[in-house]
């Protein structure tokens, strides 16, 4: 109906004002459908933990009281439930926050290779509880790049994470920092059971699991690679994922060089 007002007030000639009125309202509505169905996403994951949650403290309260191993089990239950749902919160903050300051590039110089380093390192009990042996090798020399070295190292942490929790137990993981010109880039390559075509497209959308009972169950939120992807368009750069069924799975961030400058700044040195 805004449209229509806006036509008749300017008469003659509104032609192009309908359309572009009319484009901007549809995209409206898209982007509202979009965050409604977010809101209802995140609220469904949020409840089932808490039902989970209620469910166990009114077995505490009634047929447990008594029973001390019990008692034992279900804290422990609810402890891991309260675990995931603090994870959650934190992942749906942390997309919320990249996504208020998508349009600001981050101008700090971090090497890309000390990073990876670090974040495995730190991943290092995880990566033995299941068996899995972190390779670096290709991981040594500096590769800087343009970045945010806490939002880089959460990309980390995230794709390393994943392909210990869904590469095969046992197995090698593999840590590799590409120089590779103008896009240097973090590989990690697992060699587990690899992703099927299908789902593939949409890894990187919000809540999306390939297999929702075996991302609950190794803790995942689902909205790891939604943030891997947020952080690097923020970043100018892109995530590729390539995988095939029993083939492993090898995932690519690619970002800027730290030497490349920006837009801004190429036209500046232009003009002087
Ligand atoms: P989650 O919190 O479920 O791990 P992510 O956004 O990090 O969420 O990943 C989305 C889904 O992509 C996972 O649930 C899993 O099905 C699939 N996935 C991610 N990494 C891998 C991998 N290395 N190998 C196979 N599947 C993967």
């Amino acid at each position: 109906r805004e449209a229509h007002v806006a036509a008749a007030r300017l008469g003659e000639g509104a032609g192009v004002a309908i359309v572009v009125s009319l484009r901007d309202l549809t995209e409206q509505r898209r982007s509202e459908r979009m965050r409604g169905d977010f809101v209802a996403n995140a609220s469904h994951e949020l409840r089932t933990p808490l039902a989970s949650l209620l469910g166990f403290i009114e077995t505490l309260q009634g047929p447990a009281r008594n029973d001390p191993a019990a008692r034992d089990r279900f804290l422990e239950i609810m402890r891991s439930q309260a675990n995931r749902m603090s994870r959650l919160i934190d992942d749906l903050l942390s997309l919320t926050r990249i996504e208020l300051k998508a349009h600001v590039r981050p101008r700090d110089e971090v090497d890309l290779a000390a990073l990876a380093r670090s974040v495995a390192d730190s991943l290092a009990p995880l990566a033995r509880e299941r068996g899995v042996e972190l390779d670096l090798a290709g991981a040594s020399t500096p590769v800087m790049v343009r970045g945010d070295r806490d939002e880089l190292t959460r990309v980390a942490e995230n794709l390393i994470e994943n392909a210990i929790k869904y590469g095969q137990a046992g197995k090698r993981v593999e840590v590799s920092v590409r120089e590779n010109g103008t896009a240097p880039s973090l590989v990690v390559r697992d060699f587990g059971p690899g992703i099927a075509p299908e789902h593939l497209p949409r890894l990187t959308e919000r809540f999306y699991r390939a297999d929702v009972a075996d991302s609950r169950d190794k803790g995942g939120t689902g909205l790891g690679l939604a943030l891997v992807k947020h952080i690097l368009q923020r970043h100018g750069g892109r995530l590729t994922i390539e995988s095939a069924l029993g083939a492993g799975a090898v995932f690519t961030a690619e970002l800027q060089p730290a030497s490349s400058s920006s837009e801004g700044e190429r036209l500046l040195k232009r003009a002087s």
